[in-house]
């Protein structure tokens, strides 16, 4: 099996989590020879405010709970970092959390080429806001709060939607535009099918 690039893109709430989690088991199995490499900024940016001693940390903390997206620069360095330790061309490599704007997208870009990787799949879980404001209640994470969760629809709508619209543009890219309002068992078939697994 060739290995993958996998980008997920959705709402918070669409379930890309869960999604990535069923497919890197899925991976493993099938693929046992070769690593999958699973990087996701929002765990990162939770493990980085957790720490609460440079003023960077306790920045991060103050702002996380509020739901707006942190500086291109810092997402670059998490994600940055996590690729340097793990990444290189023959892993499988999915990734949860960036880019959520086309300035990340375009840092992205530059990394996959250093790290031999010029095909990607976008996997993008279509989930309208009325479901994913119901499931983010649902599942009371600490920044769930209304305030939060309006402003992360604010800025996938404003800054993710044109990310989207940037990899149908793309050369060596394919969207895959799948339903997130069926199951959770569903959706793992879609996505497997679509990446033809
Ligand atoms: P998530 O766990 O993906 O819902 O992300 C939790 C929070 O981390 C978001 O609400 C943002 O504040 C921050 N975050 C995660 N990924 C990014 C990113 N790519 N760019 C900016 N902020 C991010």
């Amino acid at each position: 099996m060739a290995p993958r690039t996998v980008i997920f893109i959705g709402p918070q709430g669409s379930g890309k989590g869960t999604q990535i989690e069923r497919l890197r088991t899925l991976l493993t199995g099938r693929d046992p020879m070769r690593r999958v490499v699973d990087i996701q900024t929002g765990r990162r940016f939770r493990a980085l405010a957790a720490k609460m001693e440079t003023f960077a940390e306790r920045k991060v903390a103050a702002t996380l709970d509020t739901g707006v997206l942190q500086p291109d620069f810092l997402t670059h360095i998490l994600w940055g970092e996590a690729m340097l330790d793990q990444l290189d061309p023959l892993a499988h490599l999915l990734i949860d959390g960036f880019p959520r704007t086309v300035v990340q997208a375009h840092v992205l870009e530059d990394a996959l080429k250093f790290f031999e990787r010029p095909m990607i799949n976008v996997v993008n879980l279509e989930t309208p806001e009325s479901i994913v404001r119901a499931r983010m209640h649902d599942r009371a994470r600490a920044d769930d709060t209304d305030e939060s969760i309006e402003n992360r629809l604010r800025w996938y709508r404003e800054d993710t939607l044109p990310v989207l619209a940037y990899y149908r543009e793309r050369p060596q890219t394919v969207v895959h535009d799948i339903d997130g309002q069926q199951s959770v068992d569903v959706v793992h078939e879609e996505i497997v099918a679509a990446l033809g697994l």
